[in-house]
């Protein structure tokens, strides 16, 4: 373990925060940051003294606003391209690399195919062989670790993918596989929980620390921040939307219980649902049933899954991705009004639900933001312990 333990939490955690309202509030003042944050002015010019020597932030010219002695104040904004993450999202059928920057840009982005069942050992030599391209073509830059977002159940604490329908795995040491290949640190989550930071921490939702990320896909993720941190339970499971009973006499799921969610929201059943032929999407079959029988059919199972988010969660705010996204703009109106209706004792004040602000690249983004979220913006508690974290990430701690 490296020296990050002498660093004391509180201290770790002001760092992460005044980056955050950096991040989010380019060309903002010291002065201004010790008024949001309430740190005291010294904690702020020892702590962003400190960041702009590491490289993280620099000073960007003069502000308008005047300090009470009369200089000009200096405005600070997040510094890119000393420090880069590898992101690496996982999905049934591939795998997207790119390289993260601070202010939660991705760039250079390889797409790699990923067979029905793919062997750990052979797909992390594959993914390893790429991200050492990556990595090289980069001595000029500090490479932070490796953030990885993966459909299925992650056990985070462990670096572990407990239970992966897209690949078929249980019990994967993924991130010291991962880890063992590259020689970086890694840190993974499931990719619902890296949507739901990146939206936070990049996205249209900065000032939202009750967020839920709700992604259909193949499978349901669910993402929830809570009081701007990710919650996932004992080890990992919490949240999984997906496999809650919405029919006890349904059928059986592939996780063990009867009648989840999940079988009625994935993207095959809805494809089924609305005979989704060659070449068309859900959103061209959708716009063909428009407001007809099958159109109400989704629109109540989107509506129920969205009140059980409300009542658990009470968020400010719930993010779509995957094919609720795509379609959102043709059932916002009759499925914000049924989730009004089917919440109305504790739908005030007003809750805010929109598709993502990434579109499609939504879940690149998020591995970006768990790679980020732990090393840099300080969200990373959870995940302090991860195995895999040997020291070789720790940025400089220098007070
Ligand atoms: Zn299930």
């Amino acid at each position: 373990m490296g020296r990050g333990l002498n660093i004391s939490v509180a201290h770790r955690q002001n760092r992460g925060l005044l980056l955050r309202m950096i991040l989010q509030n380019p060309r903002i003042s010291r002065a201004k940051l010790a008024e949001m944050t309430h740190l005291t002015p010294a904690s702020v010019s020892n702590i962003t003294g400190a960041l702009i020597k590491e490289r993280y932030i620099q000073e960007i010219g003069t502000l308008d606003e005047i300090r009470s002695i009369g200089r000009r104040s200096i405005g600070l904004a997040i510094r890119n391209g000393h420090y880069l993450t590898v992101a690496v999202h996982m999905q049934r059928h591939q795998i997207t690399i790119g390289l993260g920057h601070l202010d939660g840009s991705v760039t250079h982005l390889t797409h790699l195919a990923v067979s029905d069942h793919p062997f750990p050992e052979e797909l992390a030599q594959n993914i390893g062989a790429v991200i050492k391209d990556l990595v090289r073509e980069r001595r000029e830059s500090h490479i932070v670790g490796i953030g990885v977002g993966a459909s299925g159940i992650v056990d985070t604490a462990a670096g572990t993918i407990y239970a992966s329908l897209a690949y078929d795995w249980q019990h994967v040491a993924w991130a010291a596989l991962l880890s063992r290949e590259t020689g970086l640190s890694v840190v993974m989550d499931n990719n619902a929980r890296g949507m739901a930071l990146a939206e936070m921490l990049f996205g249209g939702s900065t000032q939202s620390s009750w967020l839920v990320f709700l992604f259909a896909g193949q499978g349901i993720g669910l993402g929830v921040l809570a009081d701007g941190q990710v919650f996932g339970g004992g080890n990992g499971i919490g949240g999984e939307l997906g496999h809650i009973t919405i029919n006890w006499k349904g059928e059986a799921c592939w996780c063990g219980n009867v009648g989840c969610l999940e079988t009625y929201l994935n993207q095959a059943h809805i494809e089924s649902l609305l005979h989704v032929g060659d070449g068309e999407t859900i959103k061209t079959a959708l716009q063909r049933s428009y407001q007809r029988g099958t159109y109400y059919d989704i629109i109540d199972v989107v509506a129920t899954a969205l009140v059980a988010v409300v009542n658990m969660y009470n968020p400010q705010v719930i993010v779509l991705g995957g094919w609720i996204a795509d379609v959102w703009p043709l059932m916002e109106d009759e499925v914000q009004q049924q989730v009004k209706r089917r919440t109305r004792f504790w739908n005030e004040p007003a809750l805010e639900i929109r598709s993502s602000s990434f579109g499609s690249e939504v879940g690149i983004h998020g591995a970006n933001a768990v790679a980020l979220g732990k090393w840099v913006y300080g969200l990373g508690g959870r995940w302090e312990q991860t195995p895999a974290d040997d020291g070789l990430d720790a940025p400089e701690e220098t007070f």
